[in-house]
């Protein structure tokens, strides 16, 4: 039993010598030195001003009215430049729609891909039998939960068929619970409202 255990430990001194000890060259190490502080940088007196400045900086940006803050609603964030305080519309990732097809039926075919891939466990897929010759299986029940999401992007693109994709809606409305639950009329719905601004 011995001898296993020191033919073991050998071989495995041997691997790790020759991954890590054959590629490691001279010029590869970095010695890294302490930065040296002066009395007033160990007492953080320049980080404290520069933070103090920031500060300020927002101040005076507020009293004239040259602050990045918006007036929501009545201002929205996609009408503004990504430095003007808005959104990059082509990637945010806001609440979901399900995709139709050109005949405009719901695009997805239930693979459960989505579903498989999504970390917060949100998504309930009921598959049934097709009523179409171009697929198999189609969802007669797609439930998302808005509120469990956290907006990953994993299911869209997790999705061989694109048909579930997030928007750049972020007017998230409801009073309850069960209705953050978008079923797949809704989801549905959300692609009718938002398919002219494609692609998203
Ligand atoms: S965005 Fe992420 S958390 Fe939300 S449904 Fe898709 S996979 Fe799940
Ligand atoms: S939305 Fe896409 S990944 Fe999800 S079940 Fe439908 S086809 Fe599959």
């Amino acid at each position: 039993m011995a001898f296993y255990w020191l033919a073991f430990l050998a071989y495995t001194w041997g691997r790790t010598n020759a991954v890590y000890g054959a590629r490691m060259k001279t010029e590869d190490v970095m010695e890294l030195q302490e930065p040296r502080l002066n009395t007033l940088e160990s007492l953080f007196v320049p980080a404290v001003l520069a933070g103090l400045g920031t500060t300020i900086t927002h101040l005076v940006k507020s009293v004239v009215g040259r602050h990045r803050t918006l007036q929501y609603p009545e201002q929205r964030r996609e009408d503004r430049g990504v430095l003007d305080g808005g959104m990059d519309t082509q990637r945010y990732r806001g609440v979901h729609r399900l995709n139709r097809d050109e005949q405009g039926r719901v695009k997805c075919v239930a693979c459960f891909m989505c579903a498989t891939a999504c970390p917060a466990h949100c998504i309930h897929i009921v598959g049934a039998q097709a009523p179409w010759t171009d697929r198999e299986k189609y969802p007669i029940k797609f439930d998302l939960d808005e509120l469990r999401c956290i907006y990953c992007g994993m299911c869209e693109e997790a999705c061989p068929v694109d048909a579930i994709e997030l928007t750049y809606e972020y007017d998230i409305i409801g009073l309850t619970r069960a209705e953050m639950i978008f079923d797949k009329e809704k989801l549905l719905t959300i692609y009718d409202q938002t398919v002219p601004r494609k692609p998203m």
